[in-house]
């Protein structure tokens, strides 16, 4: 099983026990079976100490985040559904089919506090939080001039210090267990600029800048960053411009060159392989980003 850090301390410090690290495979696995046998206390320690990844997935009661949290129960992981609507995250977690477990819980991540709770659970319950998706975000379409301070401020609060605060919650204790992989969801708008969207762009670009930035210092610490910045995803999101006239969704799709918004079960898959290939960053699809270039 995976141990803290402190039982950890505690028990290469007993000399009744012998520790054979990676001993979970090969010749280690065939010290650890010779010394059990010779009546010693074994303990096996190993990367790969009970097979189980965890996963905290913010946002996770709808959209990108359910769909995130689907394929990791599809590959075995314990995931936290994270969401500021329990009822979602609860119906996201029950629905989950695969070989993991998801587990619902409400998380505001405009509270520092309570997405560090969320990650502290996790590594009291399993040792070691694997993998951290800063998901959560809103949008706010519609022009500039209308943007009251308070809406400025909320947009910043989820979408750019939601992020930090994931970040600094996991960050320390992933470079502290020897690894962890870290995945912002930004957008297109993170990389260019999208008219009615300027409080948006500016958030998500913010989060690209983060991303890239911790991806170069954190490789040492043997923890990864990967910048996810789709286009139009078929997601309620679409359909939420607060502000002015414009249908989110029919104005994301035709600014975007695309006919079909992406599936969302579609993106998670490729952002669980742009994690396992430690890739920076994952656009999606490909023909929306070249048209938005082009300046269509
Ligand atoms: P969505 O509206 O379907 O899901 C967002 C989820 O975040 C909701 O369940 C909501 O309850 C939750 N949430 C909102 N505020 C929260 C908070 N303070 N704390 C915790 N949870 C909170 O939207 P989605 O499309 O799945 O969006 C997920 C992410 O993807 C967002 O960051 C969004 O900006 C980004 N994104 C979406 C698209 C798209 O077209 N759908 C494109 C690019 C980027």
């Amino acid at each position: 099983r995976r141990v803290s850090t402190n039982e950890w301390r505690k028990t290469v410090a007993d000399p009744q026990v012998c520790v054979v690290v990676g001993g979970a495979s090969g010749i280690g696995a065939a010290t650890a079976a010779v010394l059990a046998a010779a009546g010693h206390r074994v303990v096996v320690a190993d990367l790969d100490a009970d097979g189980v990844t965890t996963a905290i997935v913010t946002g996770g009661g709808s959209g990108i985040g359910a769909a995130l949290v689907r394929a990791l129960v599809a590959e075995g992981a314990y995931v936290v559904c994270a969401d500021l609507d329990l009822d979602a995250a609860s119906s996201v977690a029950a629905a989950a089919v695969g070989p993991g477990t998801a587990v619902a819980r409400r998380v505001d991540v405009t509270s520092a506090a309570e997405v560090r709770a969320a990650v502290d659970d996790v590594v009291a319950d399993h040792g070691r939080i694997d993998l951290m998706f800063n998901n959560a975000g809103i949008s706010l379409l519609g022009d500039t001039e209308d943007l009251t301070l308070d809406q400025w401020n909320a947009i910043i609060d989820v979408n750019l210090r939601g992020v930090v605060h994931g970040v600094h919650a996991v960050y320390p204790q992933m470079i502290a267990q020897g690894g962890g992989h870290i995945v912002n969801t930004a957008s297109m708008g993170g990389l260019m600029a999208a008219g009615l969207l300027t409080s948006y762009v500016m958030t998500k670009h913010a989060v690209v800048g983060l991303s890239l930035a911790l991806r170069t210092e954190a490789a040492s610490r043997h923890v990864g960053v990967t910048v996810v910045c789709p286009a139009a995803v078929d997601t309620p999101i679409l359909d939420k411009g607060e502000l002015g006239p414009v249908r989110g969704r029919d104005y994301f799709l035709k600014g975007q060159g695309i006919k079909r918004p992406v599936d969302p079960d579609h993106l998670a898959r490729k952002v669980l392989a742009a994690v396992a290939a430690n890739r920076a960053m994952v656009v999606e699809p490909v023909q929306a980003r070249i048209a938005w270039r082009l300046g269509r």
